[in-house]
């Protein structure tokens, strides 16, 4: 496999190896010169991340250096698409009757969201990596089940 040296998008030369007809090596140099070298991307998602945690108005997380990293990434995804599932599950329905719901809906997303806001230990955010995206609409379902069942 052939060598090619590289320069990414940050400035960095980095050797790749690739092969293939000369047309798609060239496709490939393109696309991996458009793109900051890995070490690079790695930097600036930890930068984002740390940014967006002042902007969430989030707390400082505990735990070792690099989990707290990695946390800090898982975090600032979850809770920028938990706060988006949020906004439209508690906004107010235009129907009277639905004023029950509407009520245990606010309830329950209220408190999964704070628990959410308030999770500090970056291994909690690891372990839950694959599942805190849906963290309040699972707690909004679990609220609202027994309502729907329930009749009326
Ligand atoms: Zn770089």
């Amino acid at each position: 496999m052939a060598e090619y040296t590289v320069q990414h998008s940050c400035g960095h030369e980095v050797k790749h190896r690739y092969d293939g007809p000369e047309t798609e090596r060239r496709q490939r140099e393109q696309w991996l010169r458009s793109k900051p070298c890995q070490i690079c991307h790695h930097a600036e998602q930890i930068d984002t991340a740390a940014k967006q945690r002042d902007e969430l108005n989030l707390p400082q997380l505990v735990g070792e250096e690099a989990d707290i990293r990695w946390a800090e990434v898982v975090r600032a995804k979850a809770i920028t698409h938990n706060r988006k599932f949020y906004a439209r599950v508690t906004r107010k329905p235009d129907v009277a009757s639905q004023e029950v719901l509407h009520e245990a809906i606010v309830q329950a997303a209220d408190d999964a969201m704070r628990e959410l806001s308030s999770q500090t230990a970056a291994s909690w955010w690891i372990d839950h990596r694959f599942d805190v995206i849906e963290h309040v609409r699972k707690a909004t379902i679990a609220a609202v089940e027994p309502l729907m069942n329930g009749g009326e």
